[in-house]
Formats: structure tokens, sequence, C-alpha cells
């Protein structure tokens, strides 16, 4: 199983025609994730070919409105398409009240759809999806108002059988290499034992990735980001402008970069783009920090 990262939106602040509010899809086979959810995440999913009745859960970072105003939205649809399947809502403190407002003036039409919401408090950690087979945690990161950055990834698999050791320990082939694969022992006829250790090799970790935005460079977003396959992570500004991302509390292309090194992530996708940059440039300046590094753009497919 892999994971494939869809940025549904690439701006910062504001939809321009290029780009849109943020929002970012992590998908497998038939299941998949939005990270925030700006205004017109919906329709992006629907050009990126996502269905909403796949989406396990919604991971809202902050409650900034380009990160959030999809949101209702997004609920309102999934309530005329008749949604029965709970949908969990992570988010940062204030996000239950925030939505009960919105219900109670009658702004969400979910329907029969229950909206589980996760408010994220301290140190973050698990975000559990009943049903799904994403694993989450969160962790706080630093930005002008509580912001949880998020860590998605899949379960380890199974290590692969040496089938020509169970050749030589005398296993048939055939349905008992299934449960030595499955990682249980099996009985030959005769009533010899055989153990799947030493015949499988150790576990394939699952595909993983982060999600870091808003923030200002902060050692919880190297945490977040520690050893994933892609780390996302917000680039608000080009280098020479790092006081006024900081001011604001956002990173330059370049800090990301520091970071995504710092954590030893195998890709860096940058996004977050002020209108007043060019994503290309900002990933440019810091290519000589991490070796790979991708300026996101909105439906552009990456594979993890
Ligand atoms: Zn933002």
């Amino acid at each position: 199983m892999r994971l494939k990262i869809v940025p549904l939106g690439t701006s910062a602040g504001r939809p321009t025609l290029l780009r849109g509010a943020s929002a970012l899809a992590v998908a497998t086979e038939g299941a998949w994730v939005m990270c925030d959810c700006g205004e017109g995440a919906q329709l992006a999913a629907l050009r990126a070919g996502l269905g909403l009745s796949r989406l396990d859960a919604v991971l809202i970072t902050h409650l900034h409105g380009d990160h959030f105003n999809g949101l209702p939205g997004l609920l309102g649809t999934l309530g005329l398409e008749g949604r029965e399947r709970p949908l969990l809502v992570a988010g940062p403190p204030g996000i239950t009240a925030l939505l009960q407002h919105l219900a109670h003036a009658g702004s969400l039409g979910t329907g029969d759809m229950e909206v589980r919401v996760f408010e994220q408090q301290g140190n973050g950690g698990e975000v559990r999806i009943d049903g799904s087979q994403f694993l989450v945690e969160s962790r706080p990161l630093a930005h002008r108002v509580p912001t949880y950055g998020f860590r998605v990834a899949l379960p380890d698999r199974p290590g692969s059988l040496d089938v020509a050791k169970s050749d030589a320990a005398g296993v048939p082939r055939g349905p008992l290499l299934a449960e030595l694969k499955a990682g249980r022992a099996v009985t030959l006829e005769g009533g010899r034992v055989v153990e799947p250790h030493g015949l499988i090799g150790p576990p394939q970790r699952g595909p993983s990735m982060a999600y870091a935005l808003d923030t200002v460079p902060c050692p919880s977003a190297v945490e977040l980001g520690r050893g994933v396959d892609a780390l996302v992570h917000e680039a608000t500004y080009e280098h020479a402008r790092s006081a006024l991302a900081h001011d604001r509390g956002h990173s330059t292309g370049v800090e990301a970069a520091r970071i995504a090194a710092e954590a030893e992530a195998g890709s860096l996708i940058l996004t977050h783009f002020s209108p007043s940059v060019s994503g290309e440039e900002v990933a440019e300046e810091a290519q000589a920090i991490h070796p790979r590094i991708v300026a996101a753009h909105d439906l552009g497919e990456i594979q993890v």
C-alpha cells in the first residue's frame, strides 16, 4: 500500500487564480484524509477524483479562515449525500464550539451524519479514526493561534517469506505458506511444528507523511517529520523576508528545508505560498539544504 499526496490548495491567506486556500489530501486505496479544509477544498477534491464518500477524516491545523472556511461547505455536501458513516474532524481547541455555533445557526446541514469532533490538547498525540487504516498523530506547532500539525501513516507490513528457507524447512507450497507469512506457526503432516521466525524478513515500514503548517520553524515540526517519507511544510515567503515571516508566524522555504534535513525526511513538499512569491523560486533557493524538494501545485499528485 502506498500513499498519494494531492495538494488541493497551496496558497497562503487567500485563494488566487492558480492556487486555492490550504487543503491537502492523503490517499491510499479506497480511503483518504484531508489536511486542512480551506475555501474550495471540496471542489478541488472532486477535480482530483477523490470520492467524498471515502473520506475518513478532516484534520484541521488551526482556525484561521484560509485553513477552515471550506469545512462547513464540505460537511453540508456530505449531509446532502446522505452519508451515514460518522466523520472524524480533528482540530485545535475551540473547533467544537465553533462547529456547534454553526450547527445551531443552521449553517451545516449534516443531516443524519454524525460529526465526531476531536480537539487536540497539550502536546497532542494519537488521533484515532475508527475503522480507518490511517494512523494519525498530532503535535503542537508555533503559530499565532493554537495550531497542531499531523503525521499520517499506514501500518507496517509483515516481512516477506523466504521461500527457499521454507522449502528447506520442509513446508510444502500452498496454504501453509500463507500462515507463515501471517506470522503464525504451522504444523506439518507428522506433527512437526515450524515457527515463522527465521523464515520471514523484517517488517516493512508503512509509508508516512507529516503536515506542518502554519508555523515558524520549531522543534515539534522536526519531531513530526522525523523519518517520514514526505514532509509537507509551509513556506510562506522567500528567505529575504524571514523577519516578516516570523512576525506573522510563518517560515521560509530555506527554513522548511532545514527542518526537513534535521528530521531526515525523505522528501520535502513546500506549500502555503504567499500570493507575492513564486513557489518554484522559494523551492529553488532551498535546494542546497535538502536534496529532494518540490514546490506543491494544486492537484499535482505526489506518490510516497
Ligand atoms: Zn495559513
